[in-house]
């Protein structure tokens, strides 16, 4: 069966992005790219495979229910970490598949410890420290005791990497704080390095961080966002755009989101419409019922405030988004007919509506409302 709506994917806005992301870090830095949650929205069935022929080769997720499903792509041929989530009982599978996972508690360290034994092969970990983000990473004297763990037990750990997060690098409000974390970063490599514990990679650097301090990129980056085309917020794109003296986003989105008109009724002046009174037609109004709705990820809070593309003009989403449909004010695209395509997300011709634009007005995050894209509408990939 169709879905109501689907989601296309433009292979060559990736590779331009991915493309744009090489030329920034240079060849020495390893670009690892972040895929949690469905791709962000993208799918992951469809996205990996593209960045796997683009040559990307370290993929990093939230839990091990996303590092299986990349690895059902990958198989062997890719690097995947678990930035966040091992449950115990996942831990066999994860060191046997040559998973790599951070480290942020001396018992998951144990319990890794306990299955490379049994399996007799080592687990790929990856420390991660805490440096003043205050969520997960391992405070000093947890590291010292992880530090002696890995001492006593060498061959039982390959440590690839040595990590930590930022705690919001997008904002120059956080300026400081970033400044600290690199220190603190900094101080720990060398405390480690002096007792003879070397990680393969030493890694910090969001989509945010790697633009605008570019010593956070040391052997490796962490990239989201950017590869699908989006930044991580305004100021990114304005520090980049203003320190190369350029004016357009080199970034191209890689999604589009499309439906298509249900229905189509007129309305009367001094009608409400759809549930309650949030909308009053103040003239005769035409109107267009889409099969989208906040179970299919359209934002509730886009309730009046929304856009969609219908014949390449725009129209404005009237009323409150209901669980499986919206409706949209035609009144202005008389040629509009039942079964027209209706963009929600991307362009037709010049006019685009793009996924920062209802940022703005539903003060959300491109992360929230591609990640709450759900996995079961139709992906299709377009060369
Ligand atoms: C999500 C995530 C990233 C990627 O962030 P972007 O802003 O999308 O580039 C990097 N590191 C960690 C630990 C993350 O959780």
């Amino acid at each position: 069966m169709r879905t109501t709506s689907r989601i296309e994917l433009d292979k060559s806005a990736v590779e331009s992005n991915i493309n744009f992301l090489r030329e920034q870090f240079g060849k020495d830095v390893r670009i690892s790219s972040v895929v949690k949650s469905n791709a962000y929205g993208h799918g992951f069935e469809q996205f990996v495979p593209i960045l796997k022929d683009l040559g990307l080769d370290h993929f990093s997720v939230f839990s091990t229910d996303e590092a299986l499903e990349v690895y059902k792509v990958t198989g062997a041929q890719a690097d995947i970490c678990v930035m966040g989530f091992v449950p115990d009982e996942d831990m066999e599978w994860v060191v046997r598949n040559g998973i790599e996972f951070y480290v942020f508690e001396i018992d998951r360290l144990l319990e890794a410890m306990a299955v490379a034994g049994k399996l007799k092969t080592k687990a790929k970990i990856h420390l991660e420290v805490e440096t003043g983000m205050n969520r997960t990473g391992l405070q000093r004297n947890h590291l010292k005791q992880a530090v002696k763990y890995l001492k006593n037990h060498a061959g039982l750990f390959e440590i690839k990497g040595l990590c930590t997060h930022y705690a919001g690098a997008e904002s120059i409000a956080n300026y400081v704080r970033v400044h600290r974390q690199i220190r603190a970063f900094n101080s720990i490599v060398r405390s480690l390095r002096r007792q003879g514990i070397y990680p393969d990679y030493c890694h910090t650097a969001c989509s945010a961080a790697a633009m605008i301090y570019p010593k956070t990129r040391m052997d490796m980056v962490r990239i989201g966002i950017m590869q699908y085309g989006f930044w991580p917020g305004k100021e990114t794109l304005l520090d980049y755009l203003h320190k190369n003296n350029l004016r357009t986003d080199p970034l191209k989105r890689v999604i589009t989101w499309k439906s298509d008109i249900m229905s189509i009724k007129d309305v009367r002046e001094g009608e409400f419409v759809s549930y309650g009174m949030s909308y009053l037609a103040q003239e005769n109004k035409r109107i267009a019922i889409i099969p989208v709705g906040y179970y299919h990820g359209y934002t509730r809070s886009l309730s009046n405030q929304g856009r969609v593309l219908i014949n390449g003009q725009v129209a404005q989403v009237i009323g409150l988004v209901n669980m499986n449909m919206l409706i949209a004010d035609i009144t202005l695209i008389p040629g509009a007919t039942i079964g027209d395509e209706v963009i929600l997300i991307g362009s037709h011709g010049d006019v685009t509506i793009s996924v920062a634009s209802f940022g703005e007005f539903s003060d959300q995050l491109n992360y929230e409302l591609l990640t709450r894209l759900p996995s079961n509408i139709e992906r299709h990939v377009i060369n």
